[in-house]
């Protein structure tokens, strides 16, 4: 596949150049004549515009694109970090390092009031909470924290309400009396919530079920049914997986890629107002753009 590749490079006198920072482009009339690299100008009949968003710039991407793009004539939607994880104000968040729940239940909260629900997969790391499900969130919390203080709320047991579970609760307590309360749980949850949620209760691992008091249960039961996590923050650029914003979509030509304001300019991937949840949608949106931006760009016009 790589020695057809070259082949075919070689074959049509393509010259790739790595490792070689583009500064900016030369216009001449409404077109590109040029760009900058390093000292050399090297001079083009078409640019294909595709230096990514501006997240992670350890990858190289530092949104150098988007001065290019404004300074061809297009408009910069805002870039925002998206798909990033979430920080926690609670340092006991920490005890639940490396906990990972597939089919979570958390309801986000604002001003006492609950905001939207959501299920998915869930992942606690040392400063607060990753995993699928929040990273696909993440814009929706930022949105929140606009607006004031969030919180997340994890639902251990969605299906049973607070009564239903006390119910339950006091009907298992009262078989299994004898165990203590670390044993009786283990089957049910993670060690590192139940850790958590006793440290929270304020309740002995070791005490015996028949010497737990109404008020302890009852204390076990509210966060089982609601362990709050509040946001401090949603992590910016340096951790988050993609940009949202970019290159606004109204001035390129969706069936070629090309720019509407300058002829010979084309743009695909990240670098474009255009992101998706988490699952393979930016890459394949990086793909497909790609790949449209290269086959109108080698068309003759
Ligand atoms: C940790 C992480 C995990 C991810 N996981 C997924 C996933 O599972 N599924 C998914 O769909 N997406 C995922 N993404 C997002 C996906 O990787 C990006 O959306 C995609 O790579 C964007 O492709 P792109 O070619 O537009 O930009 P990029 O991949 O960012 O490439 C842009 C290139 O341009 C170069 N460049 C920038 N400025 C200059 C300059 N001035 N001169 C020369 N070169 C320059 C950069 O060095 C870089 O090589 C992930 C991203 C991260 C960071």
């Amino acid at each position: 596949m790589l020695s057809t590749l070259a082949n075919y490079l070689k074959k049509n006198n393509v010259k790739i150049i790595t490792d070689a920072k583009v500064l900016g482009f030369i216009f001449s009339k409404n077109k590109i004549s040029g760009v900058k690299v390093g000292e050399k100008i090297i001079k083009t009949d078409k640019v294909i515009l595709c230096t990514g968003g501006k997240t992670y710039p350890i990858t190289g991407s530092t949104g150098d694109g988007y001065g290019w793009a404004k300074e061809s004539g297009h408009t910069i939607i805002m870039p925002t970090p998206a798909l990033a994880p979430v920080k926690i104000q609670e340092a006991w968040v920490s005890d639940l390092q490396g906990v990972s729940l597939e089919n979570a239940k958390i309801n986000l909260w604002q001003n006492d009031k609950k905001q939207k629900s959501y299920s998915g997969e869930i992942l606690f790391t040392h400063f607060g909470l990753s995993g699928p499900l929040i990273i696909d969130i993440s814009k929706v919390i930022n949105a929140l924290l606009q607006k004031g203080s969030v919180a997340i709320e994890l639902e251990l047991f969605p299906e049973m309400t607070i009564s239903e579970l006390d119910k339950k609760l006091i009907l298992a307590f009262r078989e299994n009396n004898k165990k203590d309360i670390k044993n009786y749980f283990k089957e049910m949850l993670s060690q590192k919530i139940l850790n958590l949620i006793l440290k929270l209760a304020e309740i002995n691992p070791d005490k015996k079920l028949n010497f737990l008091t109404k008020k302890e249960r009852q204390k076990i039961v509210a966060l089982l049914k609601s362990l709050k996590f509040t946001v401090s923050q949603v992590l910016g650029f340096e951790q988050a997986m993609i940009t949202s914003g970019g290159v606004a979509l109204k001035e390129i030509n969706p069936k070629t890629m090309r720019s509407k304001i300058i002829e010979n300019l084309y743009f695909a991937g990240e670098v474009l107002d255009l992101d998706g949840p988490t699952g393979g949608y930016n890459l394949q949106i990086c793909w497909s753009t790609g790949y449209l931006a290269g086959e109108s760009a080698a068309k003759i016009i």
